[in-house]
């Protein structure tokens, strides 16, 4: 099944490139489970998922092509990335000082995972905001694992079991010399999308072609598995540091051919099993390190 979250905060399941309203029956498996921490919708996906096949579709609400997506996950409890995971991108980083600030890149094993800030998250039609005109914001296309149930300690051989769907993910990144959790975390700068595909659609994450154009232009062209850190052993090493909950993202490395975007260009994502996306980028409102021009939002 293909979960979406759409327009104006409605679910949806994509079917043959249209979009069917399943608000309703996210809300009632919703409401008949207890709160717990994490993603309330992917909590719930199994039930979801026998309403939604034991009930009518009805008719369709619109065309994929034409349907301004959400992120499919709103709460993740945090956004486990996973650095420097394919050999021809730590050889390009090594060889561009604009990419390492001439700091030695340490293999995966010793640079450990990192976290990205929830609140950064968005969906496809919402773009990237690029803060910090002066600096250089990447994009890096991953596959994006999204987890189904509260876990921790996973084996490697029991990793997909706790595996909820996939989506293609952005970890855009403001290069420079701070953490990365720390440049990796403005709003708008984690994309999922456009929808997430349940594992009985995309079975070997070890085995996906990707590819991300910027205005029309082959920038990242790669396949999982030249993955250094596979899939299972990132959800089973992040179970082991933290535990997991529903919801949370595993976004599991980018491939070589990251490189700087600017208000206007757009990007266009593509994912074996999981389908398309498209994500313009715009410029964020203008801040220095000086003004507080404070937006409160409170309801
Ligand atoms: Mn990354």
């Amino acid at each position: 099944m293909k979960l979406c979250r759409f327009g104006e905060n409605r679910y949806g399941v994509v079917r043959d490139g249209q979009v069917y309203d399943v608000t309703e029956h996210v809300a009632k498996a919703v409401v008949a489970a207890p709160l717990q921490r994490g993603d309330a919708a992917i909590a719930n996906l199994a039930a979801i998922v026998r309403l939604v096949e034991g009930a009518k579709i009805g008719t369709p609400v619109g065309a994929a092509n034409t349907t301004k997506f959400l992120a499919p996950v709103i709460n993740p409890t945090k956004i486990v990335c996973a650095p420097v995971n394919y050999e021809a991108h730590i050889t390009e980083s090594e060889a561009d000082p604009g990419i390492t600030f001439n700091h030695a890149v340490a293999r995966i094993d010793k640079a450990g995972l990192f976290l990205k800030a929830s609140s950064a998250l968005v969906g496809p039609s919402e773009g990237v905001a690029v803060r910090f005109s002066d600096r250089r914001t990447d994009h890096e296309i991953e596959l994006g694992v999204v987890i189904g149930r509260e876990c921790r300690n996973v084996s490697e051989k029991d990793a997909l079991d706790v595996v909820a769907g996939y989506a293609i993910a952005l970890d855009m990144t403001v290069r420079g010399t701070e953490d990365r959790s720390f440049r990796k975390s403005i709003d708008s700068y984690a994309v999922l999308g456009p929808w997430l595909v349940t594992p009985d659609e995309l079975r070997e994450p070890d085995s996906v072609d990707f590819s991300l154009k910027v205005n029309g232009e082959v920038r990242q062209q790669s396949n999982t598995r030249h993955l250094i850190f596979k899939t299972r052993k990132l959800i089973a090493w992040a179970s082991n540091w933290y535990t997991l909950y529903p919801g949370d993202i595993i976004m599991t490395g980018t491939p070589e051919g990251v490189s700087p975007v600017a208000p206007g260009d757009v990007m266009d994502c593509e994912m074996q099993y999981i389908g398309s996306m498209r994500v313009d980028v715009r410029a964020a409102a203008v801040y220095t390190s000086d003004s507080h021009a404070s937006e409160v939002l409170v309801g």
